[in-house]
């Protein structure tokens, strides 16, 4: 699509500088734990453009606030800075860190996810740093650490800070608007078995064949369903016996890990009971059988020493369509000449701690495809970077302009 004929609320989209400063973003490589470089940049960058307030937190978040002359609600536009790693470099048909355009693409790890959707966020949010004294509230940009690897945990520390009345996720959309995901949790289940040489098995356990037989069992389970977001997948990620590798013996342990993707509503106990009752139903058969399952606990060191733990339970979430916030957001856009499709997002984003854990209305709306992140040659169309630009202006202006 072309961009062209957008309408800015309050001033058209410094392309020129749009561009160069998600090139500078790409230019500046910030691996999960590693975002200092790119928060340092934005954190500049928004003092440049006259912000009222940057400052980086504990954990490592760039914020920057433009502060209304009159008392209104704070939205809050967030985006997380971290980037998945270039393994393949040799399979790109350009440097993943050169910010390189070609034929109005720009290329380059982040540029969909989602280093461009923050440079948009703060070139189509400055116009309002001129139009404060006509602003009623304020309008917070975030740039999140690790999220690649823990999603909506370093968002919690900036809704904390900043206590918004609203979030929009910047991930990319396609520049339709969001209302909701399925969650994630990552479950891990172990059966613990009896080591005995292989020779002689019969007086051991093998916990990869107790594994066999409980993964058949949560296979049959149940999935739970729901019409707008899809099914409660149970997926197996990996499998891994103990001892590994191993040689002559019979394994006493064997672990799995599964990949749930979560409804609405579901939490931590209600994913795991039905495993559990699979276990109990395979102990009622077999008395020495036994089986653990938990949800996967982790943790994070960030680029500043503080480290992010908690378990991988990443809640779903809906706004419904008649909310004030999905019904302004898409006035707004259309006005610019914007035709958004009203949608959810098919993967999980630190929505999942503003609007999942917290409770606060929130909407995704970003540039890029929804699957050009992660790939070979990540890029970017410019046309959906100022779009995205002058969505954000419109979405803000819409609420807090008098
Ligand atoms: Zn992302």
């Amino acid at each position: 699509m072309t961009t062209n004929f957008l309408q800015a609320p309050i001033a058209p989209v410094d392309e020129q500088a749009l561009i160069k400063l998600c090139q500078q973003l790409i230019q500046t490589p910030s691996y999960t734990g590693q975002e200092k470089g790119v928060a340092s940049l934005l954190k500049d960058t928004m003092l440049a453009l006259g912000f009222d307030h940057v400052w980086i937190d504990d954990v490592g978040n760039v914020i920057g606030q433009i502060r209304g002359a009159m008392a209104g609600p704070s939205i809050l536009f967030d985006g997380h800075i971290d980037t998945v790693e270039v393994s393949d470099q040799d399979k790109w048909s350009v440097a993943p860190f050169a910010g390189e355009i070609r034929d109005g693409h720009l290329y380059g790890r982040g540029a969909t996810d989602m280093k461009c959707s923050i440079g948009a966020m703060i070139q189509g949010l400055a116009p309002l740093i001129a139009v404060k004294n006509t602003m009623a509230g304020s309008v917070f940009i975030s740039g999140t650490v690790c999220e690649e690897t823990f999603e909506g945990i370093a968002l919690g520390k900036v809704i904390e800070a900043v206590q918004p009345d609203c979030v929009i996720i910047g991930e990319a959309s396609g520049l339709s608007l969001k209302r909701g995901q399925r969650g994630r949790a990552e479950i891990a289940v172990t059966t613990l078995g009896k080591a005995a040489h292989s020779s002689n098995p019969a007086v051991g356990k093998n916990a990869v064949y107790m594994m066999m037989e409980l993964v058949e069992k949560i296979r049959s389970l149940p999935v739970s369903q729901d019409s707008f977001l899809g099914d409660g997948i149970l997926e197996l990620t990996d499998i891994i016996s103990t001892p590994y590798p191993g040689a002559s013996v019979v394994p006493h342990r064997c672990r799995i890990t599964f990949d749930r993707r979560t409804l609405v509503g579901e939490s931590q106990d209600g994913v795991l009971e039905p495993i559990r009752q699979a276990i109990a139903e395979l102990q009622a058969q077999d008395p020495s059988f036994a089986a653990e399952v938990a949800i996967v606990s982790a943790s994070q060191e960030c680029y500043t020493g503080a480290v992010l733990s908690g378990n991988r339970f990443f809640p779903a979430w809906v706004l419904e369509e008649t909310h004030p916030l999905v019904d302004g957001a898409l006035q707004a856009l259309r006005q610019t000449g914007l035709n958004p499709s009203l949608t959810k997002y098919s993967f999980c984003t630190n929505g999942s701690t503003s609007a999942g854990v917290n409770q606060i209305p929130t909407i995704g709306f970003g540039p890029g495809r929804e699957d050009g992140a992660h790939v070979v040659d990540e890029n970017i169309e410019i046309n959906q970077l100022v779009g995205a630009a002058v969505g954000y202006q419109a979405i803000a202006a819409k609420f807090l302009l008098k």
